[in-house]
């Protein structure tokens, strides 16, 4: 049984005891920082470069800069201002010297691969972990079976899902993926059982503020967004005009045109509606998981991801659900 966000619902059970929804408080500690909202970035090349990465930290949330433009170079580049970026991503490739000077400037790192259950990827986990001793992001992973594995090569947080980004074509090419909620519920239970210092992050096709409530009532410690972040202003790459319209570009970082190469491709490349500052986003996710914590009288983030009353929909109850004209 696969379950995604669609299919389930939070149920409000209890008298709520909040005023209103500003009564509800989304902060939250996550690798050493405190977060006002725990929203992080996709390291991808059209969501995540300084611009989005210093956005995000004056909003509260953490942006994790991508390995593909020429964000990291700026990085390194000292004339450069950046203060306010606080995680980069690197490559199973990328140098000690490189990783030092990064180091120098942020306290978080995510090892951004698409297979974290991979022994190149544990190796990596486990040499920079006891090399520099620094906060660790590993993914992406989709059930709990190898959460332990990698906690002990170094993990401080995973990235759950795999085959449910907006932009991955994973799932049609190679028949692996699991729905984000199975999957969110898998690595969570295996955490609880287990009793593992990791934290959890829900990555890939979260579609909507509902979607950021459901999954942190999962469990999840963080959501991850690409296409929810893609197509603001702060997004790395211009706003094109097409058809009347505003638009930028989102792709994903296993699609040609992040390789550049005609080799075996797992992501697709699509234009977004412009949706300018990225502030309106996080505002309206911000707004809605606030909404739901106070519907569910859960009016911290540890207690939302306690909640236990969820339904499972019916096609014919998912569609009632959607607004009608
Ligand atoms: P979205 O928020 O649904 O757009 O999903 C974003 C997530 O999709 C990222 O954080 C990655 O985990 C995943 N992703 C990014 N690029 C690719 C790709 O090229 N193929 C498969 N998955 C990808």
């Amino acid at each position: 049984m696969s379950l995604t966000y669609d299919d389930i619902s939070l149920v409000p059970v209890e008298i709520s005891g909040a005023k209103s929804r500003s009564d509800a408080d989304t902060s939250t500690g996550f690798l050493g920082l405190d977060l006002g909202l725990p929203v992080v970035s996709s390291p991808m090349d059209t969501v995540t470069g300084i611009e989005m990465a210093k956005a995000l930290d004056d909003l509260g949330c953490l942006g994790i800069l991508n390995r593909f433009d020429s964000s990291l170079e700026k990085m390194l580049n000292d004339d450069v201002n950046t203060k306010g970026v606080k995680a980069v991503s690197i490559g199973l490739n990328t140098p000690d010297e490189i990783i030092e000077k990064l180091l120098e400037k942020v306290q978080i790192i995510c090892i951004d691969t698409a297979n974290a259950n991979n022994m190149e990827v544990l190796r990596k986990t486990e040499q920079v972990k006891n090399k520099y001793g620094v906060y660790l992001i590993v993914g992406n992973t989709a059930n709990g079976k190898t959460l332990k594995q990698l906690v002990d090569a170094g993990a401080d947080a995973v990235r759950v899902g795999i085959g449910g980004g907006s932009v991955c074509t994973t799932s049609v090419q190679t028949g692996i993926g699991i729905g984000q909620v199975s999957s969110i519920l898998d690595v969570y239970f295996a955490r609880e059982q287990n009793n593992l210092p990791v934290k959890i992050i829900a990555d890939g096709g979260i579609k909507n503020p509902g979607d950021v409530a459901k999954a942190l009532a999962l469990g999840a410690d963080a959501v991850m967004l690409g296409r929810l972040l893609a197509g603001t202003r702060e997004a790395p790459g211009e706003v094109i005009k097409y058809n009347g319209q505003l638009w930028k570009k989102y792709r994903g970082s296993a699609s040609f045109g992040v390789k550049m190469k005609n080799e075996f491709i797992e992501g697709e490349e699509t234009m977004v509606p412009y949706k300018g500052h990225v502030k309106n986003v996080i505002n309206a996710i911000s707004d809605g998981v606030k909404s739901a914590m106070s519907y569910m009288n859960k009016l911290t983030i540890n207690e939302l991801r306690k909640t236990d009353s969820f339904a499972i929909l019916s096609n014919s109850s998912f569609i009632e659900r959607l607004p009608r004209k």
